[in-house]
C-alpha cells in the first residue's frame, strides 16, 4: 500500500467514526489465519481492516463474483440517472491490501474443525472466520413468486442483472403506465429503499412518461423517514392531490402486503384480496441471512444470526463473526454503512482476540441518504454505542444522530444528494480501494 492510499484508508476508518484504538494491537507471533466468506460490503471491509490493524495476519476472502455491484445508487441507474458501471467494483483494490482473494463459492462451514469448503473443491482452515454473505430471499413467502418468475419481475434487491432488467422496462413502457412496487414484510435490507427506489421511478416518470405512476403496495403501515419522503413527494409530485404521479398503500389497507404474484397478467393480489395490475412490476420479497449463515447453522431456529454486539461473534459457534446484513444488530438497520463500521468493529475485535487482548468498547456509526428527486436529498444519521434495554439484554443503542429537518431550505436539499454522492465516492473507496 502506498503511503497516499494508506493515509486515505486511515481517513476512510476516521470518517467512520471507528472509536477503537488502533496503535497497541500487538503483531502475532506466527501466522494467524482469517477467512472471510463473502466479498460484499461488510466482507471487502472487514478483510481490508484485518490485514491493516495486523499485516501478520493472513485473510483470505472468498467470493464468487469477479465484479461486485453495490446497491447503493443501484436506485440512481434503474431512474436512469448513472450507469451501471459508477457502481461496479473488482478486487484488485482489496488485493493490493494484501488479502488473498478466492473467486469461489463456500459450501460448508464446519465450526468444530475451523474448516470451510468451497464448490470449486478448496478447503481453508481458520483461527477466526467472518461470515458476510448478505441476504438471501424467502421465495416460500408470496406464492408465484421464485427465482425463476423474478427472470421477467424483477426483484433488483441484488444489485446486477436485475437493476438492468428493471431499468430496461421501465425504458419500455408506455407513457400513462402504472409501476407498482412492493415492499416486503419483516427485517429487510435497507428500510429507506423501497422508498427512494418509488420516488426516483417517479422522478423519471415525470420526465419522460408523464401521464404514468407508481403505485406502492405496502407490507407495513409506516416507513423509515416517513414524513420525509411524503414531504418530497408532495413538493416534486403532486402527492395527496388528485393528480399525484405517487401513491402508497399503507399495510393496514393490504393486511401486511402481497400474497400472490401472477407473472402472466403483471398483477400482484394482497392478503386482503385487491387486484393489482402493473405495466412494470417490482416485487421485493421478505428476506433472511444468506444461506450460507443458514446451512451453517449461524441462525438457529431464526432468520437471521444472534452476534455478541462487542465482537460480532456468533453466540451459537464460537471463532465464527457474522456481520452486515446477516447478523441480529439492532437497532442499526441493515444497510451498507452499517456493514462497513461492524466490520470494522470486528476487524479490530479479531486482532485483540488473536493476540491474547481483550477487545475494545466500540461505537458504531450509520448515514443513510435518499434521493427523492432532482435536487431533493434526505438523510438519517446515528452514532451507536453498546448498552442494554430494559430487560438488561445487550444492544447497540443510538445515542446521538436523527433524520435531517421536516422544513429545510432547497438548498438544504440540494446540498443533501451532493453529500450523498461524496458519501458514495468515500465509502466505495474505503471498501475496494
Ligand atoms: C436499492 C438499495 C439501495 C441501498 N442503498 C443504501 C444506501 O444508500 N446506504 C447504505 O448504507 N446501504 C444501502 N443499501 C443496503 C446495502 O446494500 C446492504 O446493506 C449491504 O450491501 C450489506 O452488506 P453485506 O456485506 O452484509 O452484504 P453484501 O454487500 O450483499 O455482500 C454479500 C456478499 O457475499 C457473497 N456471498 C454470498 N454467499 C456466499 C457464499 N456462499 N460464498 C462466498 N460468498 C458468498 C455475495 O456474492 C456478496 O458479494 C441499499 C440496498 C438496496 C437494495
Amino acid at each position: 500500500m502506498t503511503n497516499t492510499a494508506r493515509r486515505d484508508f486511515m481517513l476512510g476508518a476516521g470518517a467512520a467514526g471507528l472509536a477503537l484504538a488502533a496503535p497497541g494491537f500487538a503483531i502475532a507471533q506466527g501466522k494467524k489465519k482469517v477467512v472471510v466468506v463473502g466479498g460484499g460490503i461488510g466482507g471487502c471491509t472487514a478483510a481490508s481492516y484485518l490485514r491493516m490493524f495486523d499485516p501478520s495476519i493472513e485473510v483470505t476472502l472468498i467470493e464468487p463474483n469477479k465484479t461486485y455491484h453495490t446497491c447503493f445508487m443501484s436506485n440512481e441507474v434503474i431512474a436512469g440517472e448513472r450507469k451501471m458501471e459508477s457502481i461496479a467494483f473488482g478486487y484488485d483494490g482489496v488485493r493490493k491490501r494484501g488479502v488473498n482473494v478466492v473467486h469461489d463459492t463456500v459450501t460448508a462451514i464446519d465450526a468444530a474443525a475451523r474448516t470451510v469448503k468451497t464448490a470449486g473443491g478448496g478447503s481453508h482452515t481458520y483461527d477466526r472466520l467472518v461470515v458476510a454473505p448478505g441476504i438471501d430471499f424467502k421465495w416460500e413467502a408470496i406464492q408465484g413468486y421464485d427465482a425463476k418468475a423474478a427472470e421477467t419481475i424483477p426483484h433488483a434487491w441484488k444489485a446486477g442483472p436485475q437493476t438492468t432488467l428493471l431499468r430496461q422496462q421501465l425504458e419500455a413502457m408506455r407513457d400513462g403506465g402504472t409501476v407498482v412496487l412492493c415492499p416486503p414484510s419483516g427485517a429487510f435490507r435497507c428500510p429507506p429503499g423501497p422508498y427512494e427506489r418509488a420516488s426516483l421511478i417517479t422522478h423519471y416518470l415525470k420526465q419522460h412518461k408523464p401521464k404514468s405512476k407508481v403505485l406502492i403496495v405496502d407490507a407495513s403501515t409506516t416507513f423509515s423517514k416517513q414524513g420525509l419522503f411524503i414531504g418530497g413527494w408532495k413538493a416534486l409530485y403532486g402527492y395527496g392531490t388528485p393528480n399525484s404521479m405517487i401513491e402508497w398503500i399503507s399495510g393496514e389497507k393490504t393486511d401486511g402486503g402481497i400474497a400472490k404474484v401472477d407473472v402472466a397478467t403483471r398483477s400482484v393480489t394482497t392478503r386482503f384480496g385487491d387486484t393489482h395490475k402493473a405495466d412494470v412490476l417490482n416485487v421485493i420479497p421478505p428476506q433472511r441471512a444468506g444461506k450460507v449463515a443458514i446451512d451453517a447453522g449461524l441462525a438457529g431456529s431464526g432468520d437471521w444470526c444472534p452476534v455478541d454486539r462487542l465482537t460480532f461473534e456468533s453466540t451459537i459457534h464460537k471463532g465464527i463473526h457474522v456481520i452486515g446484513d446477516a447478523s441480529v444488530a439492532a437497532a442499526m438497520p441493515k444497510s451498507g454503512y452499517s456493514a462497513n463500521s461492524q466490520a470494522k468493529v470486528t476487524a479490530a475485535a479479531i486482532v485483540a482476540l488473536l493476540n491474547g487482548k481483550q477487545p475494545g468498547v466500540p461505537s458504531y456509526v450509520n448515514t443513510c441518504y435518499s434521493v427523492v428527486g432532482k435536487d431533493y436529498g434526505i438523510s438519517v444519521a446515528n452514532v451507536y454505542a453498546l448498552g442494554t434495554d430494559d430487560k438488561g439484554a445487550q444492544v447497540i443503542k443510538a445515542v446521538s444522530g436523527g433524520v435531517s429537518p421536516a422544513e429545510a431550505s432547497a438548498e438544504f436539499r440540494r446540498r443533501e444528494v451532493e453529500y450523498a454522492h461524496s458519501w458514495f465516492h468515500n465509502i466505495t473507496h474505503d471498501i475496494f480501494g
